[in-house]
């Protein structure tokens, strides 16, 4: 895809520079290798983990060229990605697992939660579902404000009451007219203030309680968005919100005006948790479903 263009030509400039003409793999290939990789912000961790299953294979087949290398690389890179789970794993297209089917998004402000929100609605919209919106960032007006023009330019219904209201009584609402509409999926908007960790924990434990006194397994889904063009910051606000409440599923935004596009190597294997949208673009249509293989294969094509 276009939208990870300048990703795509940091890694893999970086990567060929490190392997070119080379026919055998020392140590020094694979010191500019990870060299490399950490400059394409891949991350110490996951970078280490590449290389040493880099080795193991090297080891096994001796002699080696530039393009068994650079197949090698894709394969252990792509090895290191989680796989989405099975059990909640879902496309636009398909029935949703459960109806109906509550998406928590959470994130620090500015990351692209809001903008997130609106595409998916548009692409479940697009595939025939009936959608809802909840505005539980209660705090700024802005936030709500900006769910609501999304909410007219997708022409899905919201729900939202007055500025410093009780997020978790938005949750409550909007859930309950779900269950009353017969949606198929809601996408609440919540409060991202990471300056004091507590208090976040203490929101989103009372939002999940209250959505759960309407659902019981709900919300189905808690989708954390990261703004991948701060890189390592990324990997930092993945940790502290990791830390605060159960993250089922990531949103890498902001990849097309970067270079660092990388980062999603890093969080996708550090936490464990699948990376299941990409964001390229501010229109509603630049959202893209992750797709592992697809991703690997763009950095070296
Ligand atoms: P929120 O505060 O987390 O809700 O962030 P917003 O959704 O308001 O987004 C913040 C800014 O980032 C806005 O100017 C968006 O248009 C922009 N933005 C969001 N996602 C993307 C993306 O994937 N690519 C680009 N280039 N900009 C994005």
């Amino acid at each position: 895809d276009e939208g990870l263009q300048k990703t795509k030509d940091n890694f893999f400039s970086k990567v060929t520079k490190a392997i070119a003409g080379k026919s055998t793999v020392d140590e020094e290939v694979l010191d500019s290798l990870e060299e490399a990789l950490v400059s394409a912000d891949v991350g110490i961790e996951t970078t280490v983990k590449i290389i040493e299953r880099v080795e193991a294979r090297v080891a096994r087949d001796k002699y080696i060229n530039t393009s068994e290398l650079n197949g090698i690389l894709q394969e252990e890179i792509e090895a290191t990605l989680v796989d989405a789970p099975t059990a909640n794993n879902y496309d636009f297209q398909s029935d949703l697992p459960k109806k109906p089917y509550i998406i928590l998004v959470v994130g620090v402000n500015g990351v692209g939660k809001t903008t997130t929100i609106g595409k998916l609605a548009y692409n479940f919209k697009k595939a025939g579902k009936e959608v809802l919106l909840g505005a539980a960032d209660t705090f700024r007006a802005a936030a709500v404000d900006q769910l609501t023009i999304w909410s007219e330019r997708t022409g899905v219904p919201i729900v939202k009451q007055a500025m410093g209201s009780d997020p978790a009584a938005v949750a409550f609402d909007t859930v309950s007219s779900a269950v009353s509409r017969g949606s198929d999926v809601v996408l609440i908007d919540t409060a991202g203030r990471l300056h004091n960790k507590i208090h976040l924990m203490d929101e989103l434990s009372k939002i999940r309680r209250v959505i759960q006194k309407v659902i019981p397994d709900a919300p189905h889904e808690v989708l954390l968005v990261l703004d991948g063009s701060t890189g390592q910051n990324a990997l930092e606000q993945a940790k502290q919100f990791t830390a605060a409440t159960e993250v089922t599923a990531l949103a890498i935004t902001k990849l097309d005006g970067t270079a660092k596009g990388g980062v999603v190597l890093a969080i996708a294997n550090q936490f464990k948790i699948p990376v299941k949208f990409i964001g390229v673009g501010e229109k509603m249509e630049d959202l893209l479903v992750f797709d592992k293989h697809e991703f690997v294969e763009s950095l070296f094509n």
